[in-house]
């Protein structure tokens, strides 16, 4: 069976899809800095899976570890989760994101394609760019595809996410932000669990139904699952894919959090507050390759999502400490 190694593998979708990976028998290594993430998340993974695996405390920029780490493992793919993501963080350290998503890949790449590993699947985002964090992923799409042009040993499946909610069925692993959280689902179980007071609704005149954002929500669970489609095939083919995973339907802000209320039965205390820098309107798939190429499709649905979210903040209210 493929090795695999995972960077960011500790955080929120790494964590799901080494599930999923150790669960469809591949053996994995993970890496991560834990930037974003906690150490206890790969206690979870082993628990949740019965299966061990190494692990490396490291930073993807850091060349000399990164070498290390393929001369001492046969590793067959990478699935490049570890970034940054916050949209607004990024308006204020455009740098820093630079630094680590560009920087960090390229380091990524070079040490890679000197070890003779040329598979890579990529954790892109949806949509055009309108802030630092998206553009990062836009340049290393570029990237990614000059890499593949320059060298048709090279195969790389670029993934790009819509908006992952939801959580292991479990309630063991979920998504366990550090500080303020800058996505909506986490910012509403924490003021649904007393941690937060009040959701800020950002923007209520976006050209939508009611005024607020319009996303496409998928289950994390899914999206691990889409990974694998997406490795089985990479590990067959060369040069460089391009897929949509999402569901296809577009929810509101005001959506989720009525949703969020019916699945737990708490009410979500919110304000209207002004537009953030960077936000669109409205963002949502049309997923048609992934079903027809990789015969990946989304089975949860909302309800599902936030059932899901909840079992895992409630189970979990300090995360994952
Ligand atoms: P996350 O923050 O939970 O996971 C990222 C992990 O990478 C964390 O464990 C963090 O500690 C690690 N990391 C960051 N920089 C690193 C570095 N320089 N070296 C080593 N490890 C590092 O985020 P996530 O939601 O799981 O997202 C995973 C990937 O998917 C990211 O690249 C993100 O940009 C992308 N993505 C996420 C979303 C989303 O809404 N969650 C949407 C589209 C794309």
């Amino acid at each position: 069976m493929s090795t695999v190694l995972v960077t960011g593998g500790a955080g929120f979708i790494g964590s799901h899809t080494s599930v999923e990976l150790l669960n469809a028998g591949y053996d994995i290594i993970i890496l991560d800095n834990f930037v974003n993430s906690k150490p206890e998340s790969l206690k979870r993974i082993k628990e949740l899976t019965g299966k061990d695996f190494k692990f490396y405390q490291a930073d993807i920029r850091d060349e000399e570890a990164m070498t290390k780490v393929f001369a001492e493992n046969k590793i067959d793919a990478v699935i490049h989760f570890a970034g940054l993501k916050s949209v607004p963080q990024s308006v204020k350290e455009p740098l820093n994101y630079y630094d680590n998503n560009i920087a960090g890949t390229v380091c990524l790449c070079r040490v890679m394609d000197k070890a003779g590993c040329k598979k890579l699947v990529f954790s892109s985002s949806a949509g055009g760019t309108t802030n630092p964090y998206g553009t990062t992923k836009y340049f290393i799409e570029q990237i990614l595809q000059d890499l593949c042009v320059s060298d048709s040993e090279w195969g790389v499946s670029i993934l790009r996410y819509f908006n992952p909610i939801g959580a292991h069925k479990s309630g063991r692993i979920g998504e366990d932000p550090n500080g303020i959280p800058g996505n909506l689902m986490p910012y509403i179980t924490q003021v649904a669990i007393g941690k937060l007071e009040c959701l800020n609704v950002c923007g209520n005149d976006y050209p939508t139904p009611d005024g607020t954002g319009v996303r496409d929500y998928i289950h994390v669970v899914d999206l691990a699952l889409g990974h694998i489609k997406a490795l089985d095939r990479l590990l067959k083919v060369k040069g460089c894919e391009v897929y949509n995973l999402g569901t296809g339907k577009g929810y509101s802000v005001l959506d989720v959090v009525k949703a969020f209320e019916k699945a737990s039965g708490i009410k979500i205390n919110y304000r209207i507050a002004p537009r953030r820098a960077g936000d669109v309107a409205c963002c949502y798939a049309d997923a048609t390759k992934a079903k027809e190429v990789l015969g990946w499709q989304a089975q949860y649905d909302i309800d599902d999502m936030c059932a899901d979210s909840w079992r895992w903040q409630s189970q979990n209210p300090n995360g994952l400490e």
